[in-house]
């Protein structure tokens, strides 16, 4: 939650992190949009994560999720499936968690970190958005969206952003505020939320003492903060595939 609230801060969104069943459905009342993240999974969240959903759908507004860890427990598969159920506007996963979505078996789970490349669950992917009718994204070295028929591939990023906890969930809660500026496009928005998160990891790369997860952790921040026009038409590197 750390991390996640202070990425969309030095981007310029208003996070608020709600998860009190007595709470999420007024909250998701003054919000723009909502980010539901399965990384904690007790019984009382996965309600309120319900609950926020169902109330965003209704209310029109954006939502999208994290499917944290899908295939690594049956409790995290069944309680993703139940929001995906939900109609989400956009789900981003890694690959292992988007092939656990979409009922691929997937070898060697690893917890929260995926085992497979992005190219691998790239038809999951496209077969999750028709299906749902949303967008889906899976990150990885390069990262795919797509609406079931139109892909894109984004080819920003560092290896070492994959060491940083929450460095994806983080991605997510981006896509959201990205949706919120663009809602009628949201493969477009997701797109270059990818985009833009993957470029401050490697601008941030060039700040950081040291080339570590450490550094990395903090100029990732102040290269979302910096962040202009300028660096992202330079640096964007977005290709329609499909
Ligand atoms: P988390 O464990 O934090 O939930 P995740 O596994 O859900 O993360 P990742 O696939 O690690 O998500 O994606 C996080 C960021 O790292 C994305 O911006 C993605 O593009 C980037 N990334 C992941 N793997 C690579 C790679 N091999 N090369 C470059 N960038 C990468
Ligand atoms: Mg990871
Ligand atoms: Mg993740």
């Amino acid at each position: 939650m750390d991390i996640m609230a202070n990425v969309l801060l030095a981007a310029g969104c208003s996070p608020a992190m709600a998860h009190s069943l007595d709470e999420v459905e007024a909250f998701v009342g003054i919000s723009s949009a909502l980010l539901i993240n399965m990384g904690t999974l007790s019984s009382e969240w996965v309600a309120a994560k319900k609950l926020a959903a169902r109330r965003a759908v209704e209310l029109g507004k954006p939502w999208v999720l994290d499917p944290v860890g899908c295939g690594a427990t049956p409790v995290r598969t069944t309680s993703c499936l139940q929001l995906l159920g939900c109609a989400p506007t956009v789900v981003r996963g890694n690959a292992s968690e988007i092939l656990a979505l979409a009922g691929v078996a997937v070898s060697g789970v690893r917890g929260v970190d995926s085992t497979a490349a992005s190219r691998d669950a790239l038809e999951a992917a496209k077969q999750l958005a028709t299906a749902h009718k949303c967008i889906v994204a899976v990150s990885g070295e390069v990262d795919y969206v797509t609406d079931g028929k139109a892909v894109v591939g984004v080819r920003n990023g560092h290896e070492l952003l994959t060491l940083i906890t929450a460095a994806g969930c983080s991605l997510t809660a981006l896509i959201a505020a990205f949706v919120t500026a663009a809602p009628r496009q949201p493969l477009l928005a997701t797109a270059h939320a990818l985009a833009v998160f993957g470029l401050a990891g490697e601008e941030g790369l060039k700040l950081a003492p040291r080339p570590g997860p450490g550094s990395l952790r903090v100029t990732l921040l102040d290269m979302l903060h910096l962040m202009d026009e300028a660096t992202v038409k330079a640096g964007a590197r977005i290709e329609v595939i499909a």
